[in-house]
């Protein structure tokens, strides 16, 4: 049993997320690392620091708080974090003096009735909406015993329980409640194997398998989620590709998320790179196409 979550984000009132209101719950943890990735806080395991550029007034004063001498200036006058001296205290000096609130650290622990307690003043916006609370991340199935936790506590509320998931978990750990869910957004980024790896760090075999087995148990409570990447999966193939594979399972919905650069600043945040080439952008009527071609295979799409 899984006691704690660790959570990187909480946002209520969410209407994107599933149906009616809701609320999204953003798991910390994800095993993939794709290059367009909008949340990289949301990928390590553990807390991690944010020093947020656009916050910092540079008033320097994290530089003599922290005890670790792990801040220093860099070359152009911005305070910078070095990643291996930062022992991520649980003092945290460097967040308390921070007059500009610009340093935070994304994950935070919650237990099961902390987060219970934090929904439950929605219940009645839930219920009026039939909406409820869905589990986005990182990847919410690395955290799955928490999940089910959550979700036997929860039974007598009346929710829709729903999750986002990349795909990328352990069927094993994972088939005893996929029952319970109400839908699945489920991640589907190409079919081809090589280039999943290049763009994501893996290879898409057990997204594949585990799409598969969930189709055979509840085909009609996924969505198949196709973000798109240019220069990755935009192309007439790739998205034919993908609808007959749906179709072929069973799935009957598909979403295409367009690609958006809106995370590339958490990337410098966190001391990393964004690997995305400047001004990318997907072309709208390119996106029409797409749509109608899916459409044309029998499957209901439609853009977010
Ligand atoms: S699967 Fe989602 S959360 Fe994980 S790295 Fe890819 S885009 Fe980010
Ligand atoms: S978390 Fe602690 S060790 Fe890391 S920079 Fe802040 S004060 Fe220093």
């Amino acid at each position: 049993m899984q006691t704690r979550a660790l959570i990187f984000d909480i946002q209520d009132l969410s209407i994107q997320d599933g149906p009616g209101i809701r609320t999204t719950v953003f798991m910390k943890g994800c095993p993939l690392r794709c290059r367009w990735c909008s949340n990289p806080e949301g990928q390590a395991s553990y807390p991690e620091l944010m020093h947020i550029n656009t916050l910092c007034k540079k008033s320097y004063k994290c530089i003599s708080a922290c005890p670790y001498n792990a801040v220093q200036k860099n070359d152009i006058g911005c305070p910078q974090f070095n990643r291996d001296k930062c022992k991520s205290c649980t003092t945290r000096e460097c967040v308390d003096s921070c007059p500009s609130h610009a340093i935070k650290f994304a994950g935070k622990y919650l237990s099961l009735d902390e987060l219970i307690g934090r929904i439950k003043p929605n219940l009645p916006f839930y219920k009026n909406s039939k909406g409820g609370v869905t589990f986005s991340g990182g990847e919410p199935f690395l955290q799955s015993d928490f999940i089910k936790e959550f979700i036997n506590e929860t039974s007598s509320f009346g929710l829709s329980v729903g999750v986002e998931t990349c795909g990328m978990f352990d069927w094993s750990g994972s088939k005893d409640i996929a029952d319970k869910f109400d839908f699945f957004y489920y991640d589907l980024k190409c079919l081809e194997r090589t280039m999943h790896k290049s763009y994501t760090g893996s290879t898409n075999d057990a997204i594949l398998s585990n799409l598969e087995n969930l189709s055979k148990l509840c085909a009609d409570k996924i969505t198949v989620s196709v973000p798109v990447i240019p220069g990755f999966n935009d192309t007439e193939i790739q998205m034919k590709a993908i609808a007959g594979y749906c179709n072929e399972l069973g799935i009957k919905k598909l979403r295409l998320l367009p690609y958006h650069s809106l995370g590339e600043n958490k990337y410098l945040d966190l001391g990393s790179e964004y690997r995305m080439e400047k001004n990318l952008s997907v072309d709208q009527k390119q996106l029409k196409t797409f749509l109608n071609i899916i459409e044309s295979t029998g499957l209901k799409c439609w853009v977010e």
